[in-house]
C-alpha cells in the first residue's frame, strides 16, 4: 500500500515487523538498498527486514514484492510537503 500522509516530511517505508516473514525480496529489490535484515526475532520466528531509517524514496518497489499482505506501507508526503 502507498499512502499520501501530510505530517511526514519526506518519504519513508513502515514495515509491521510481525508480519514479515523474512524472504528478503524487499530487501534485494530495493534501488537505494535502504532495507536490511534485522538480527532479532520476531514473534513467527522470521528475520524481519527493517528500515534503515533515511533515503527511501518511497518508490514502492518493496510493496510490490512482499508477498505478504499488510507488511509494507509506503508513506508518500503530500505535494505541498515536498
Ligand atoms: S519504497 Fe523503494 S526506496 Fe523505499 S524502502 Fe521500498 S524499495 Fe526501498
Ligand atoms: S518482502 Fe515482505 S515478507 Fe519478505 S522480508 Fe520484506 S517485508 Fe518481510
Amino acid at each position: 500500500m502507498t499512502v499520501v500522509d501530510k505530517t511526514v516530511k519526506g518519504p519513508t517505508v513502515l514495515i509491521q515487523e510481525d508480519l514479515c516473514k523474512g524472504c528478503g525480496l524487499c530487501i534485494d529489490i530495493c534501488p537505494p538498498g535502504v532495507l536490511r535484515q534485522d538480527s532479532k526475532l520476531n514473534h513467527l520466528g522470521f528475520h524481519p527486514a527493517i528500515y534503515t531509517g533515511q533515503w527511501c524514496n518511497a518508490c514502492g518497489l518493496c510493496f510490490y514484492a512482499c508477498p505478504e499482505p499488510g507488511a509494507i506501507v509506503v508513506i508518500k508526503p503530500s505535494r505541498e510537503e515536498r
